[in-house]
């Protein structure tokens, strides 16, 4: 049976959820999408999808940016998520693509006047980037997109062409991700993840306003970090060597959750192994996500 995606209010198989070439966003990358995850807990044969209702409010919100019209509110995306999920019968990890975006044919770059469609499809996925042994990066020579030009901090599509420029300068220098520096030099994110860093046992990422995306597992680690495990943390402007001069580092997303790095521009971070508070934070946000920590049940919603 081929997936079943959800698109112009319906339930449809994926081959036939299709846009027009002459789609706005299609043209000029006019949409606002999330990434979410659902993570499979074997024991209880139960799927939790994690945060929902915070990516929904991220992608109402982030549509006001973009003049953009759902017409739906977050318990009805909620739903609408979870019956898509249950008819395509997934029983692994699973990721949820939403997107808003400028649906109609109409020529021109501007957000108004136009129709919003919305559409979510769901895949199986394991890791997006290596969790278990540990990542390489390298500062990009693209500069991160700053607020008065695309704003980082809405997901917005046609933003992840910087994205894409520097994973792929990334990736040919043989670097397993790149990390952003903003137009002032200071640290930013990846280019589908925020990054922390840990000195001296605080805890420490780019603030707001560092044209990062406004991350939601950036939020449950400052939350964990504090609460679970008695950290100071610590959001402000990060310069570029105090990532050379960290104990430990790793980056954070929906998509990549928890990973370490252990080398920047080719310097070990530490002792080029995993930080072994990295791991314990790695290792309870496993387990938050897969509701696996009673204190945060209420953070994963069941889908059967
Ligand atoms: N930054 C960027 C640019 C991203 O695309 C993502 C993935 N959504 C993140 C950070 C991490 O955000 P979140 O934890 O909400 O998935």
């Amino acid at each position: 049976m081929p997936p079943i995606a959800f698109i112009n209010n319906e339930f449809v198989p994926i081959d036939e959820a299709r846009v027009s070439i002459r789609t706005n966003a299609l043209q000029y990358g006019t949409g606002i999408f999330e990434g979410i995850r659902a993570y499979w807990n074997a024991q209880h044969k139960q799927l939790f999808v994690f945060k929902m209702a915070e990516h929904y409010e991220r992608l109402l919100n982030n549509c006001r940016v973009l003049r953009l019209q759902v017409g739906k509110d977050v318990k009805e995306l909620c739903d609408i998520t979870l019956e898509l999920v249950r008819k395509n019968e997934h029983r692994e990890d699973t990721y949820i693509r939403p997107l808003a975006y400028i649906s109609s044919e109409g020529l021109g770059p501007k957000l108004i006047g136009y129709e919003t469609g919305f559409a979510i499809y769901t895949l199986p996925l394991g890791d997006y980037i290596d969790t278990s042994t540990g990542v390489k990066v390298g500062f990009s020579s693209w500069r991160r997109i700053s607020d008065n030009m695309i704003p980082a901090r809405c997901k917005v599509t046609g933003g992840y062409v910087n994205s894409a420029l520097a994973k792929t300068e990334a990736l040919e220098q043989g670097f397993d991700e790149a990390i952003f520096l903003t137009q002032d030099g200071f640290i930013s994110e990846g280019s589908a993840m925020n990054i922390f860093l840990i000195r001296d046992g605080k805890l420490m990422t780019p603030d707001r306003s560092a044209d990062i995306l406004e991350g939601i597992t950036r939020e449950v680690l400052i939350e964990l970090g504090r609460e679970e495990l008695g950290l100071e943390v610590i959001e402000r402007p990060v310069g570029r060597s105090e990532l050379y001069l960290a104990d430990e580092a790793f980056l954070c997303g929906t998509g990549a959750q928890v990973s370490p790095i252990i080398e920047v521009d080719r310097r070990a971070i530490g002792d080029g192994k995993i930080g072994p508070l990295t791991a314990k934070i790695q290792e309870l946000y496993f387990r938050v996500v897969k509701a696996e920590h009673p204190k945060y049940q209420h953070w994963c919603a069941p889908v059967y």
